[in-house]
């Protein structure tokens, strides 16, 4: 019987009896096609958990059989699970034996307080010869005939420990006879293997895949599919890049790179076998097998027509050793030696760059290898260094490498250059950099900390068709910021799909400091993440990490002087800024030159008139040609409201009182009544008018007399306002005889700029006016005599939140 395809279930794929099911209903929908065989690896977590078992034996920590007991409880409860009653004492008399036999072992490796590569191998089995016990009793379960295959009896290795090299041919002829004679569906234990006298060896950590591989080339399958918890291979580790993407096709040199650079979703060596035999390897989803998947096979042909790069991996903690010295240049066999030492020392090199001075080679190990490899190199070079001819190596540790795959690279000039101007950007330093002589993998090596930001600046840069994302940095989580919270929650996935990119919340803070998390704070949370965080950073390591990150947006929603400062600074550093808040545009002149050098990188509509477009119609007036001669109105949407208010008979400190429950007023409504909140108003809009003024040139008359207020708390000012409702009450009357309604109006003429509040005849535009409407009318060179009018709510958390958001999103455009 010749089986057709072989199935390779995870650990995650057979962590629980729920998702054993869905192994069973995947395999029998893929028996459909022709015969299978499946293997299966131990269940999720359970080689970890075996691994620390065997330390703690070994260090006689008694905790060690405790531990393997809830391993054997955890397949015992699966098995009890998934098989009825009267099939249940086969497998639990299996796994008995199973666990007994390991459990003998890990006491005499606490006996002799020592757990050889042997013993350990040994250990580490149990976990996948409990898993096709369990799985095959279940398929059985299901009235499918099934067994449990030992892929000892199927893999022959030589005698080493720890990931074994495979004894090819009697491997293939015994894999092949097994087959021959067995009908049953074969459950086979990944991972595991033995050597021709029968001691038990594995096949590296993550090795089921290779099983599956070795399988599949023996019995020369039309697919080998390794089932696993992701959609395929994606661009980049979801859990470092979240919108990493996946990949439908590969080519197999594509995936070997990436599996070779860290990319966990398939066991490097997994792939020659396939390769070889031209097998499609064939990544899916267990928790999604509707989905496709990626299909990995020779270059295929729109491999090239897509994007240069296809993936990245990365390599966190490795060393990066230089071998430098005038010595070395232009004589012969120096890397050959340095080579040749280091691998008869068993030190794997995963990358080499040699300056093409051949002043200095520089290469990188893995963590546990650097000692071995310094040592190495001191030997050899020993005669040398002592004659001064090569220096002593430099040695750099806690670094990363990443890897950008792609096999379009080769055809495409340009990709490194681009590459590192991201990196650059992104103020990522390059310690190190490696072109495989087959050009489909750039290897750069970076710091440690900036493994993340590097793997996602790239991956922004390079999957156009997928999401980029744009860090925002918020400061202010009162009425504005949360609604602005909201927006975005509720945009997300829209702007994935219409722009192209995510807005990833990196940090937020309110007036007692700061939240920050590189990974992104969901806006739907943060504001109770914020109040729950117990400990918070200060405001300026928020800034300090928008400063760093020329692609992110600061959003300022605070009325507070202080990170109105900060704004300017991170301009300077090339972060665009969008701003509600009017303490910047209308502080002093030379503050509001600061924030206007790069105009485009500073957006502060909603400063004026909430929404309203009043700054960009002004820019876009003055950045034409037009002069703006006068601007003429109501900006106040708190104050327009009270009035409204007023004008229907309501006390007025009851209005006010109204308008701040809204979220109309200032945090401090003295800021409204006092007439200063229109002052900056009019000042930001005389300034975009190319007017240079302070606010000292503004003529403000308050809306009361409450000079002398600005000593109470809040709360004794709210109780004194009534104070003044008689005051109102006598101005309305007055206007009220006279057929004339109260404004507040702000106006710029000639040379000056002035607020008053104005009894206005119903013909007057303000005087129609309702609820937090703003008016204001333009007359410039172009529009007169009749002006350019802009009028409606100018006011409330919801639309001024809309008018940052839409800020952001231009900001976003911009860079
Ligand atoms: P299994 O137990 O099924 O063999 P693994 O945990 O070994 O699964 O591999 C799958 C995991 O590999 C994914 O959950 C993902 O976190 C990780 N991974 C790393 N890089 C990639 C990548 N480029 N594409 C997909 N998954 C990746
Ligand atoms: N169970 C083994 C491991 O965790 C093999 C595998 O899952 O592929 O390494
Ligand atoms: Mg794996």
């Amino acid at each position: 019987m010749r089986i057709v395809r072989i199935l390779k279930f995870g650990g995650s794929s057979v962590e629980t009896p729920q998702r054993i099911r869905q192994v069973i209903s995947i395999t029998q929908a893929a028996r459909q096609d022709g015969p299978v065989a499946i293997v299966v690896s131990a269940f999720g977590g359970v080689t970890d958990d075996l691994v620390r078992i065997a330390e703690r034996a070994e260090r006689r920590d008694d905790g060690w059989e405790r531990a393997l007991d809830a391993i054997d409880a955890r397949y015992q409860e699966a098995t009890r699970e998934l098989v009825s009653d009267e099939a249940l004492s086969e497998p639990l008399a299996a796994l008995s034996g199973i666990f007994q036999e390991v459990r003998e072992l890990a006491h005499g490796v606490s006996l002799l307080r020592e757990a050889s590569p042997r013993a350990r191998d040994r250990i580490l089995s149990v976990g996948e010869l409990a898993s096709a016990t369990v799985v095959a009793a279940a398929f059985r379960d299901q009235g499918v005939a099934a067994e449990a295959a030992d892929a000892r009896e199927l893999i022959v290795t030589r005698a080493e420990f720890g990931g074994a090299g495979v004894l090819e041919t009697e491997t293939r002829s015994r894999i092949r006879a097994w087959f021959a004679s067995r009908t049953d569906l074969q459950v086979v234990t990944g991972f595991i293997a033995a050597t021709e006298a029968g001691e038990t060896t594995t096949l590296g950590r993550g090795g089921s895949d290779f099983t599956a591989s070795i399988l599949g080339d023996a019995l020369d399958v039309d697919a080998i599919e390794l089932w696993t918890d992701v959609d395929g291979v994606l661009t980049a580790d979801p859990r470092v890049v979240p919108g990493a993407l996946p990949l439908p096709l590969l080519a197999y040199d594509e995936l070997m790179e990436l599996a070779h650079f860290g990319a966990k979703v398939v066991h490097p060596p997994s792939v020659h076998p396939a390769r070889r035999r031209g097998i499609p390897l064939l990544i899916r989803n267990t928790l999604r097998p509707e989905g496709v998947g990626t299909r990995v096979e020779v270059a295929p042909a729109d491999v090239r027509d897509t994007a240069p790069v296809r993936g990245l991996a990365s390599i966190p903690g490795v060393a990066l050793l230089r071998l430098e010295g005038d010595g070395m240049i232009g004589v012969p066999g120096i890397a050959a030696r340095l080579f040749g030492a280091l691998a008869r020392n068993a030190v794997s090199v995963i990358m080499i760059s040699q300056a093409s001075s051949e002043h200095s080679i520089c290469f990188a190990v893995a963590p546990d290898a650097k000692e071995r490899a310094s040592r190495a190199v001191e030997e050899e070079f020993e005669a040398e260094q002592r004659a001064g001819l090569v220096d002593e190596l430099v040695t750099e540790e806690h670094l990363s490498i990443v890897a950008v795959v792609g096999a379009g690279m080769r055809e495409r000039a340009g990709v490194a250059g681009r590459l590192f101007g991201v990196l650059g950007r992104r103020g990522v330093n390059v310690r190190a950099i490696a072109q495989g002589s087959s050009e489909i993998n750039i290897s750069l090596v970076v710091a440690r900390e900036d493994e993340a930001r590097a793997l996602n600046a790239v991956h922004d840069a390079f999957f156009a068709g997928g999401e980029r994302s744009v860090r925002v940095y918020l400061a202010g989580p009162g009425c504005v910021g949360r609604a602005l919270l909201g927006q975005m929650a509720a945009r997300e996935v829209s702007l994935a799909r219409e722009r192209g990119y995510r807005l990833v919340l990196g940090g937020i803070a309110d007036s007692k400091g700061a939240l920050m998390d590189d990974d992104g704070i969901p806006p739907g949370e943060a504001l109770e993440r914020l109040a729950a965080a117990g400990r918070r950073v200060p405001l300026d390591d928020l800034v300090a990490a928008a400063a760093r990150d020329p692609d992110g947006v600061f959003v300022d929603c605070t009325a507070s002087p202080v990170v109105a400062d900060r704004c300017a600074d991170l301009l300077a550093a090339g972060t665009a800024v969008v701003s509600a808040n009017k303490l910047g545009p209308a502080g002093t002149l030379d503050h509001w030159r600061a924030l206007r050098r790069v105009p485009t990188r500073f957006r502060f509509e909603t400063t004026v008139g909430a929404a309203l477009p009043l700054v960009s119609v002004i820019e876009d007036l003055v950045a034409t040609g037009d002069e703006v001669r006068g601007i003429d109105g109501v900006l106040s949407g708190t104050l327009a409201y009270v009035l409204d208010q007023v004008a229907n008979g309501r006390r007025f400190s009851e209005a006010m009182r109204d308008a701040h429950d809204r979220g109309y007023t200032e945090p401090d409504p003295r800021e409204d009544l006092a007439g200063r909140d229109v002052g900056r108003k009019i000042l930001i809009l005389a300034r975009l008018a190319g007017r240079d003024f302070e606010l000292a040139d503004v003529a403000i008359e308050p809306v009361l007399p409450v000079e002398g207020w600005g000593e109470l708390t809040l709360d004794d000012f709210w109780s004194q306002l009534p104070v003044m409702d008689d005051v109102f009450a006598r101005r309305q009357a007055e206007a009220t005889r006279r057929r004339e309604r109260l404004a507040y109006l702000a106006r710029l003429e000639g040379t000056g700029a002035r607020v008053r509040l104005e009894s206005v005849p119903a013909s007057h535009p303000a005087a129609s006016l309702r609820g937090t409407d703003n008016l204001v009318a333009l007359t410039t060179r172009r529009y007169q005599p009749a002006p350019l009018v802009v009028r409606g709510p100018g006011a409330g958390p919801e639309l001024t939140a809309s008018g940052v958001f839409a800020d952001l999103l231009r900001a976003v455009a911009q860079r």
